[in-house]
């Protein structure tokens, strides 16, 4: 039974490698889902066999925990609108710091448990294993009859804490400030740098001294301990997540996936399963690959996009003067008349749902042989790849999708440009106005087109709250609407040209 357990963790070990390579394109992403969902299943299943291998399983828990989570997951996912994702995303990171963090307080009190009873068992003269009892049995074997009180069970487990909480607290301000819940903008407290070293000090110092305080047999110091622990590692979370606001909160998402993977990876070491330090250290790797990759996109380093200070002067409260409107008809003449034209989605593209009706507007052009692409920005819409999963939902073809460099040098050489919901991602201030938070960020220079068409239903600031020099331009027109309904007029009006 130990072997076939062993081999299917490490199918499933190996099923999440295959799974996360087969992420990093658009074409193999869906099946990418399946075989990670599968290996997950995989895991779980181990792990069942595992531990009633070693006794006694409390199976109507365990069944009522899965059909439970499971009909969570499936009602989440089925019922999430795109747009809603980053939230539902940052909800579950943030769960998954809790397990790690719940899991680590339960060994601590296991510890104590099973040290009062290595006690008994030498006062009845007994030689025996007890220290480890309950343990998985590869833990009790690399034990062997050592109590858990060691130090680097004592750093683990306070590191567990640190993670598991951090990320909790930090995934739900994410959370709290995507959905609006709370204001987008940074909060700083005063001496706010030293406030977050104490608390690392506080919450690791706590963790560590609750493992050793053990043999003292106070279980109320105990839980003293690890309830101060617990306590500052999320409020360690909450002031790590509130000085980061406006455009920098998807590297703040990315980064707590990073997390959550790490204190599922120091869950692993905590109970020593392999798959799960595998795993978490898979979820750990990419989530900060992607962090660094949106660092980049944004030419910012991370501690910046963490600790600096914006100065919001100005913003979307600035009057925008020499707005030109037009309607449907005006974009429907110039891309009559286009050769080269460069959709710009953005995040309006997904909460008016005009995916599909963008993609029929394109096949459109097509067939007047006009060559249309698609610009697609790494923040674009509100999480990691947000674009590439609407416009594949549309079944837009792959090879119209361009990324940002790939495609930025090509705007002044395009007849049109069509921003769809698309606003700080091609905001021209972004490239000269020092005090705007998106100073330094590379945008889509929808600005160089020969003429530009923004489709939005106001002059309303975007995510980052700033006012759009775009909107000025003597090259652009915007278009006042819902996406769906000025895409869908468009399409009309071309048809009668
Ligand atoms: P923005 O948030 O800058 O702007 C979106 C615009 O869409 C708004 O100005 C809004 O204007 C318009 N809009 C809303 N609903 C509709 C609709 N139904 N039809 C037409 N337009 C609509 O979007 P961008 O994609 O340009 O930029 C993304 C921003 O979000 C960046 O600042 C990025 O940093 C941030 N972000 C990105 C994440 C990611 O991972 N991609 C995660 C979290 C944040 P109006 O109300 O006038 O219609």
């Amino acid at each position: 039974m130990q072997t076939l357990i062993h081999v299917t963790y490490m199918v499933a070990s190996v099923l999440f490698i295959v799974g996360i390579k087969r992420l990093s394109a658009v074409k193999t992403a869906r099946s990418a889902n399946a075989i990670s969902a599968f290996a997950m299943l995989l895991a779980i299943v181990a792990a069942m066999l595992d531990i009633a291998h070693q006794g006694e399983i409390a199976w109507l828990w365990v069944g009522m925990g899965l059909v439970a989570g499971s009909a969570i997951g499936a009602y989440l996912a089925l019922t999430v609108r795109m747009e809603g994702m980053p939230e539902l995303v940052g909800f579950f990171n943030g769960m998954g710091g809790l397990a790690s963090s719940l899991v680590a307080v339960s060994m601590s009190i296991f510890a104590w448990i099973a040290w009062g009873e290595l006690l008994s068992a030498q006062t009845a003269g007994m030689t025996t294993t007890v220290g480890v009892a309950g343990l998985p049995e590869a833990a009790a074997e690399t034990r062997g009859a050592a109590p858990l009180l060691t130090p680097d069970n004592a750093i683990t487990i306070a590191l567990s804490i640190l993670v598991g909480g951090v990320t909790l607290t930090g995934s739900l301000v994410a959370w709290a400030k995507l959905k609006g819940v709370m204001s987008g903008g940074q909060i700083f407290l005063p001496g706010h740098k030293a406030i977050n070293l104490v608390l690392l000090v506080i919450t690791l110092g706590a963790g560590i001294a609750a493992f050793f305080v053990v043999p003292l047999g106070s279980i109320t110091l105990l839980y003293q301990l690890l309830a101060v622990a617990v306590v500052a590692s999320f409020i360690l979370g909450v002031t790590f997540a509130i000085p980061v606001g406006g455009a920098d909160m998807p590297v703040v998402i990315s980064l707590l996936n990073s997390f959550s993977g790490i204190a599922a990876a120091m869950t692993g070491f905590v109970l020593y399963n392999n798959l799960l330090i595998i795993s978490g250290s898979l979820v750990g790797a990419a989530g900060m690959i992607l962090t660094i990759i949106m660092c980049r996109g944004m030419n910012r380093p991370l501690t910046n996009v963490l600790f600096a200070k914006f100065s919001l002067t100005g913003g979307d409260k600035e009057e925008y003067i020499n707005v030109k409107s037009g309607d449907p008809v005006d974009a429907a003449i110039a891309l009559a008349n286009a050769s080269n034209v460069i959709f710009v989605p953005g995040y309006g593209l997904a909460a008016g749902q005009a995916q599909h009706a963008t993609r029929e507007l394109a096949d459109m052009l097509e067939e007047r042989g006009v060559n249309v692409r698609y610009a697609i920005h790494e923040v674009a819409g509100r999480m990691p790849g947000h674009m590439n999963v609407l416009l594949a939902e549309a079944n837009v073809p792959y090879d119209q999708l361009y990324k940002r460099e790939d495609i930025e040098a090509d705007f002044k050489n395009s007849d049109v440009a069509v921003v769809i919901g698309a606003n700080d991602v091609v905001n021209p201030a972004a490239l000269d106005d020092e005090n705007c938070p998106l100073y330094g960020m590379p945008i889509l220079p929808a600005h160089e087109a020969q003429q530009a068409f923004v489709i939005k239903r106001s002059l309303a600031a975007g995510f980052a709250g700033m006012k759009n020099t775009l909107f000025e331009s003597d090259k652009t027109l915007m278009v006042f609407g819902s996406a769906k309904d000025v895409i869908s007029s468009i399409s009309e009006e071309l048809k009668q040209q």
